[in-house]
Formats: C-alpha cells, structure tokens, sequence
C-alpha cells in the first residue's frame, strides 16, 4: 500500500492520542471487524481508542471478542458525544460519506480532530485528512491488514485481533467467492490464521447461530420471491407485518438478498424490506457480473456501496417502491441480458 499514507498514521500513533473509530450506520461483519481489529491493534501500542457505533448490531457479531466494549449512540449518546469533542484523532472505517452514519454526522463535522478513512467503497468523498480508500480490496479488514503490515507489526496482531479481520473478510467476501477476493485476500487469511483466529470458530458462530423464527422468516422470503426472467432479476419483498409475524430481529434478514442469484440466469437481486418506524424502506441490491448495483442504487434510491453489493433506501410505501422499481427496469434491459 501507499507509503506516504503510511507515514502519516505512522506519524499519528507515534504520540498518545485520543481516538475514536467510527463504522457506518447498521454495521455488518466487516465493519464490526474492521473497527474491533483496528480497536485492537491501537490499544496493544497503548493508545486511547473507543469505538462508537451510530445504532446497534446484530446478535451474531456480539461474540467478537472486545465487542461488549463498544459504545452505541443510539443508547449512550452523552458518552458517545463526550468522546468525540474529547477525540484527537477519529478513525472511519467501512464507509465513504458521513451520509453514511446517521444522528453522528453532525458531530462529525463540527469535529476538528484529524480524519482518518479506510474504506473500499465506491466514489469516496474527501473528508479525511488521510484517506486510504481502494475499491479493489475484498473488504476493510484486508485494508486493517495492510495498514498493520505497513507499520510493520505484524507480530503485534493476537488472536483476537486476528479473528476479528478474519470475521470481516469472511462476511464481505461470502466466505471467500465473491469477486473481490484475491490471492491477496486467502493469503492475508493465512496469516491471521497463523496469528490465532479460529477460523471454524467464526464460521460457526456467524452462520450457524440460527433462530428457529429466523429460519421461518427466510421460508416466508423466498415465497414472496418474484421472478422476473425477462430482465434476469428476482425481488423479494417483506413487509413489517410479516417481519412482526416472525419475530424479527435485527440481522435476521442478513444474506435473504443472495438467494435470488443461486437461481440459474438471475443477474440482479433485490430485497425490500419495510422498516415502520424509521418510515422507509431499506433495499439490497446484488448482482453477478457487469452489472453495476451500485450505479443503479446511486441513480434511483438514494444509496451505492460496490459494482455488485449495494444498498439504498426509499421514502415511498413499499407498494409504490416495487412500482417504481419494475418501471426503471425496461431502460436497463440490454444491460442486465449483456
Ligand atoms: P447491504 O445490502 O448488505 O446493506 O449493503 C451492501 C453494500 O452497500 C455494503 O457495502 C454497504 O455498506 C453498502 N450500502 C448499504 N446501504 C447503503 C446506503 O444506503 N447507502 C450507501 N451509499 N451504501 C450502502
Ligand atoms: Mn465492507
């Protein structure tokens, strides 16, 4: 990686700071991973680091280790915004505009600590004073990884550090088949695995952790599945009423949206997920090949994220978004068939 951004964390960490790291709103694995690795390797040199997330995460990630340390705005926002004024140096990990954290990015910006990005998402903006940003890397653990071996502290990274980014890159990477994972990426996973991380252990407790009402949900899911072969698209659509009906909790809707790309011939998949309280609907977008979700997500629902995993949300009811999608889909049509 990039020397000179090096230099500068180099350059950051060699006195005693007061940092803050930082992951997107609704943080998945890699961003609970990227941020507790990080989390860990500052603290191993001594720092004074806190992670604060913008709202909660799911169940499945709360066994990585140091993750019962990490501060949640959403239910202790005077900590939370006590440690930002307090903040010389504040980490953001997984994301790509403070868009991206919800209720913490007004603190953000009124915020003079210096900024630090890693971020593998697409058309990043330039908040930061040091910003590692790289679309072409499987996740932000990877760049964890790099950031640590630049230093050169690789003998600095302890188990739990190591099954920290391994959870991550597993979770970003589909266990390793999405596109993005490179030689680079299985041998960065080597070496975490040489460093401690369990990976069965992560496996397990990531994957095989269902709820019976969770397993229900999913049934329910894939019955709502639309097909549309014409455009090579499948949509799933799940209300609030059915999210009720089967008990949902946060993350239980986690890879619903892939289901629609194990179907011979489908290129784009899409779950609609509506969400009550917050008076939204949160959409996934996947898609195989050349098809850019996160151009399409960018263009009509006010999101992004990577060429074939993006996300974004509408205000509309969840009846008129599946309208309004079906209607976009005629102009991509030479796309999605290429
Ligand atoms: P997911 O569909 O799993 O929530 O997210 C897929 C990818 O898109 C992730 O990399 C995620 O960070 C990104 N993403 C999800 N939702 C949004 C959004 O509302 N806006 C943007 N810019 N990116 C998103
Ligand atoms: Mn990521």
């Amino acid at each position: 990686m990039n020397l000179e951004i090096i230099k500068a964390i180099k350059g950051l960490l060699d006195i005693p700071q007061k940092i803050v790291i930082i992951p997107h709103k609704n943080p998945d694995g890699d961003a609970i991973g990227s941020t507790l690795g990080l989390w860990h390797f500052l603290k191993g040199k001594g720092q004074d680091a806190t992670i604060i997330v913008p709202n909660d995460f799911p169940k499945f990630l709360k066994w990585m280790p140091g993750s019962e340390q990490i501060v949640n705005f959403e239910r202790d926002s005077s900590v939370a915004k006590s440690l930002i004024n307090k903040a010389s140096v504040i980490f953001t990990l997984d994301f790509n505009h403070l868009g991206r954290i919800g209720q913490l990015q007004p603190l953000l910006e009124n915020s003079s600590a210096t900024f630090v990005m890693i971020d593998h998402h697409q058309e990043p903006d330039d908040y930061a004073k040091i910003m590692y940003s790289d679309v072409s890397m499987s996740s932000t653990c990877e760049m964890v990884f790099n950031v640590i071996e630049g230093l050169d502290e690789l003998e600095s990274i302890t188990p739990e550090l190591a099954i920290s980014l391994y959870t991550g890159i597993m979770t970003d990477t589909g266990s390793f088949k999405y596109s993005s994972t490179t030689s680079r990426t299985h041998l960065v996973v080597a070496k975490l695995i040489e460093r401690g991380a369990k990976n069965t252990e992560a496996h397990n407790k990531v994957y095989d952790t269902n709820t019976p009402s969770r397993l229900h949900l999913l049934g329910c899911a894939l019955k709502n599945m639309v097909i549309l072969e014409e455009y090579h698209t499948a949509f799933i659509t799940l209300s609030q009423d059915e999210l009720d009906t089967y008990d949902y909790k946060k993350g239980d809707t986690e890879g619903f949206v892939n289901y629609g790309l194990t179907l011979e011939g489908i290129v784009f998949a899409v779950i609609f997920i509506e969400n009550r309280e917050e008076g939204i609907v949160k959409i996934s977008f996947r898609s195989e090949g050349d098809f850019s979700v996160n151009e399409f997500a960018r263009a009509h629902f006010n999101g992004g994220g990577h060429t074939n995993a993006a996300g974004g949300r509408s205000d509309v009811s969840i009846e008129e978004t599946i309208s309004l999608f079906k209607s976009l889909l005629p102009q991509y049509k030479d796309d999605l068939n290429a």
